[in-house]
């Protein structure tokens, strides 16, 4: 009969489908460079997280961190609204020494971030501090004294320089630690370094994006807020 030769045939050749798609995926992730591959794995990581909103969702669940001011303050005419940094900023306290990573100089404290975004950021920071063993030489290894800032009324940067639209941490929700050495466009981070990737670890695992394998690394800098799937490989995608 027709029907059962069709269904012992698809029993022999569905399997060899299966195999040679195995066979092509080693095949083709044999020669990819490891980097890209360790990329393409991190960027599916972060896409599954869903606790945080994707970058270009950031002012539905932020709120509106920019009001029109129309005097030609800035640039783009438009500049931080004072009742949205009452109503939604907070700070984050280190637990460790840090100063200014522009001015060794300038004790840091606190870091200053929105509400939403600060007991994720607190958890990732005590347990980054718990993992370097609660010691200021480690933290001072990782870079993570010097601090490059939380909230910031800013548009994106780009190596292009500003863009149009506000970065992520125009909303209070990114961080940056040590920019002398995770530079804007530095391919190779300090912090992407093995015996320094715990560090990325803690914030990945409260939701948090880190920037060092973008499209234009920045290495610097992590974010509460979701690469969009659909243009990811943009520049201003990320909202840096
Ligand atoms: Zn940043």
């Amino acid at each position: 009969m027709h029907t059962p030769l069709v269904k012992r045939l698809s029993r022999v050749i569905a399997p060899l489908f299966v195999f040679s798609g195995l066979a092509a995926l080693v095949a083709c992730a044999g020669r990819l460079p490891i980097a890209t591959f360790h990329t393409l794995i991190e960027d599916m990581a972060e896409r599954t997280t869903a606790a945080f909103p994707a970058y270009v969702d950031c002012r539905e669940a932020f709120g509106e961190p920019a009001r029109v001011t129309g005097t030609g303050v800035t640039d783009t005419g438009v500049s931080a609204d004072p009742q949205w940094v009452a109503d939604n900023l907070v700070t984050v306290r280190l637990p460790w020494k840090a100063h200014a990573a522009w001015d060794a100089k300038l004790p840091i404290r606190t870091l200053q971030v929105h509400r939403l975004a600060a007991p994720s950021l607190e958890r990732a920071l005590d347990r980054i501090w718990t993992e370097a063993g609660q010691s200021q030489t480690e933290i001072r290894r990782l870079g993570l004294d010097a601090v490059g800032g939380g909230y910031n009324f800013r548009p994106i940067r780009t190596s292009e320089g500003a863009s149009g639209r506000l970065s992520t941490h125009a909303y209070g929700c990114a961080v940056d630690f040590d920019p002398a050495r995770n530079a804007l466009g530095d391919a190779e981070p300090n912090l992407a370094l093995p015996e320094n990737r715990y560090v990325i670890d803690a914030f990945r695992a409260e939701g948090w994006v880190w920037g060092g394998h973008w499209p234009q690394p920045d290495g610097m800098h992590f974010q509460a807020a979701r690469l969009p799937a659909e243009d990811s490989r943009k520049d201003t995608a990320s909202g840096r």
